[in-house]
């Protein structure tokens, strides 16, 4: 029992922490994404893509976790988007109190959206908010389709899937329908997004999806 009680202290602790993070976005009118998916699923791919299209349309910066690289914060970097590396040095999530600390080095008052690359995890980063309006989750194809009903967690959290590669279906045994279908069980009507960044399909569906999120929370600071 003692186990549970530690576990519950920490996510407490972690919410007002959170809690704190998302009181400073709303005053500023930014629009949060926090960024999920198991490693190799595109989720920098996707970002890439997405700095190339929204990125003279919006003011747009990036927090980048990852367990010791600067590899993803590297890639980020060459769009000319604002990035800061966040190194959990092995942690296998990032919690609300290391992106709050990194905040000072953002210029807030000239931002629209922010969004948070998680660490490769389809687990416990659905369980640490850093602040986040939503949380996004990027599955890819080659991971197979019983993820969803596998790490339910994840995708009822999301307000937004991807499913990504969708390109290499033809080569893969990823049963599309069945997948999306258990992913609406688990979180009915969630947005969902067929995509590949390399075919350059269903990016401008999600462009299109984040634009509406940042328009809707600077309407919601204005009043
Ligand atoms: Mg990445
Ligand atoms: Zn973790």
């Amino acid at each position: 029992m003692a186990e549970i009680k530690v576990m519950k202290d920490i996510l407490g602790e972690n919410d007002a922490v959170a809690a704190e993070n998302q009181k400073l976005f709303t005053e500023k009118g930014i629009y949060v994404l926090n960024l999920m998916g198991s490693p190799g699923s595109g989720k920098t791919s996707i970002l890439e893509k997405t700095m190339e299209k929204l990125k003279d349309k919006l003011r747009m910066a990036v927090v980048e976790g990852d367990l010791f690289t600067s590899k993803d914060a590297d890639r980020i970097e060459k769009h000319h988007v604002p990035v800061i590396q966040i190194n959990t040095v092995g942690g296998c999530h990032l919690d609300a109190k290391m992106v709050q600390n990194v905040l000072p080095r953002l210029d807030l008052d000239n931002l629209d959206l922010l969004i948070v690359e998680n660490v490769g995890n389809l687990v416990c980063p659905a369980e640490f908010a850093v602040g986040e309006d939503e949380k996004g989750v990027i599955l890819s194809i080659t991971e197979g389709d019983d993820k969803p009903m596998k790490y339910p967690l994840m995708f009822k959290e999301a307000s937004v899937v991807v499913l990504n590669k969708v390109d290499i279906l033809p080569y893969c045994n990823f049963d599309l329908k069945g997948a999306e279908e258990d992913i609406d069980t688990l979180n009915p009507g969630v947005k969902i997004i067929e995509a590949s960044c390399t075919k350059d399909t269903g990016v401008d569906a999600w462009c299109e999806w984040l634009q509406d999120r940042v328009a809707a929370k600077k309407q919601l600071a204005a009043k």
